[in-house]
């Protein structure tokens, strides 16, 4: 913590040149090391090469070229108005960095979900201190390997360990904290970040529907469900938890759904080499649990050893159910009818504003309407997950899925201070505006 605190107030992270360094030196690390930090996610979760590279690294070579691009841009000061009573002068809003930041990792991915926020951070010119999730330890270990022969020490360092750990961290006075995982610890992050005062950004989870109105196109919705569902075996924040489908398509939902697991996976996802697992026994046992809680439409095969969970539909699923009430983070999708938009809108309303939103429907009326009814993080209509490709989209939850948003230039304001500026010029100095404050002067 000294270290770093010394090279910040050292002004070492000011220049762009700095920042862009650690981003193109990050580029290299990913570049040279890719097939090591590919097999250390499949070790985690057993993550597929074209897997890890579309939502890993790939992402983050593209974040980082993306923010490479604009960041002098970002960094420079944006003039704005001058009210008349304040005239003569110029006003601006100036980035500057925070200082010293927390950045906490989770596990589903475990690369992204911890590099990204760096990202951003470091080309906001601060000083970062990196915690990787414990559960997903090959990458971790990877991380504290990899980064101090790529990035400068003094500015970066990772801290590696579990619930302890992040607790002591916690205990540091940082100038900001970024944490992502589930609210339970996102509540412990805030009450220490009290102590000290410190703003957080917490991107948590939470159960994000998907609408299917009766007018969509049910094979692509299908598809496209199931590919943000089963990618890493449901273990996304942003995967659809569960759907609400117009009963009037049903069961030609379903046989889509079913259509689409066997196509990409084939009849027996458990040999299928694009198929994750399920990062430990514990979630393990939670999910399976959850097997037992409706009626198993498809799939529903479990491998302990192999911690292995098939993609599995549930139907006739009571809604004060665990499976109902909790985040599923896994690969069971249930499956509710509703009558219509108007009983989708009241369902997802009567819950803790989602991550996501995913609404299906041929009707851009119909999918307005959701989208001004409803609350979400993040909205995608007629597909899923495809919002985190436009680097001009905040990401972020609201309510209970989260505070404060990422990616792209938000991801540099999240860290960054706009500091207010005004310069005044000397010349211009009339009396009226000091004491004494004459009944003339009042008029005024
Ligand atoms: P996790 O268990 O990996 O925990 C996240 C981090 O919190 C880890 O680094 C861990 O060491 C730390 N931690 C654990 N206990 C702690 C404690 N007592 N004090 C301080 N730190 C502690 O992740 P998880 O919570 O299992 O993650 C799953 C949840 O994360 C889901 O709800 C999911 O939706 C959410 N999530 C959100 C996003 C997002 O971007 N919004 C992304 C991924 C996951």
């Amino acid at each position: 913590m000294q270290r770093l605190r010394h090279s910040y107030v050292s002004g070492l992270t000011r220049p762009h040149s700095w920042r862009i360094k650690q981003l193109k030196q990050l580029a290299l690390l990913l570049e040279t090391h890719e097939s090591e930090l590919l097999a250390a996610l499949h070790s985690d979760l057993g993550k597929s090469a074209a897997e890890g590279w579309l939502t890993e690294l790939g992402y983050l070579t593209t974040d980082i070229e993306h923010t490479c691009k604009h960041l002098r841009k970002w960094m420079k000061p944006k003039r704005v108005s001058q009210p008349l009573m304040a005239w003569p002068g110029k006003s601006f809003l100036h980035p500057e960095p925070l200082g010293v930041v927390l950045i906490i990792g989770a596990w589903n991915y475990p690369l992204q979900l911890l590099l990204s926020p760096m990202v951003a951070a470091l080309a906001a010119g601060n000083c970062v201190i990196l915690k990787p999730s414990e559960l997903a330890p090959a990458t971790a270990d990877l991380m504290a390997k990899l980064l101090p022969d790529y990035l400068a020490n003094e500015a970066v360092q990772v801290v590696n360990g579990g619930a302890e750990v992040a607790q002591q961290l916690l205990e540091q006075k940082f100038d900001h904290i970024m944490y992502t995982g589930g609210g339970r610890v996102g509540r412990i992050v805030m009450k220490a970040a009290a102590e000290h005062l410190t703003p957080v950004t917490l991107e948590l989870g939470g159960k994000s529907p998907a609408v299917v109105l009766a007018d969509a196109d049910l094979k692509t919705s299908a598809r496209r469900i199931a590919w943000g569902k089963w990618l890493n075996a449901g273990q996304t924040c942003i995967a659809p938890d569960y759907v609400l489908v117009d009963e009037s398509v049903k069961e030609p939902f379903l046989v889509a759904l079913r259509e689409a697991i066997e196509d990409f996976f084939g009849s027996d996802p458990g040999s299928a080499d694009d198929y994750g697992r399920i990062v430990n026994e514990q979630h393990w046992q939670r999910l399976v649990a959850y097997l037992e809680q409706g009626n198993i439409h498809h799939g529903g095969e479990i491998d302990r050893q192999l911690r292995y969970i098939e993609p599995t539909i549930l139907t006739d699923v009571a809604v004060d159910s665990p499976v109902m009430q909790e985040e599923i983070f896994g690969p069971i999708l249930p499956i509710l009818t509703v009558p219509n938009l108007a009983s989708a809108i009241e369902f997802i309303r009567e819950r803790d504003k989602p991550l996501a939103l995913y609404g299906f429907s041929g009707s851009s009326r119909s999918l307005k309407q959701l989208t001004e009814q409803t609350h979400a993080g993040n909205q995608c209509s007629n597909d899923t997950l495809m919002f985190m490709l436009n680097p001009k989209l905040p990401f972020g939850g609201v309510g209970p899925s989260g505070m404060g948003r990422y990616h792209g230039k938000f991801g540099f304001d999240t860290f960054s201070h706009q500091k207010a500026v005004m310069q005044r010029p000397f010349w211009f100095d009339p009396k009226f505006r000091y004491p004494p404050y004459t009944s003339f002067k009042q008029k005024l």
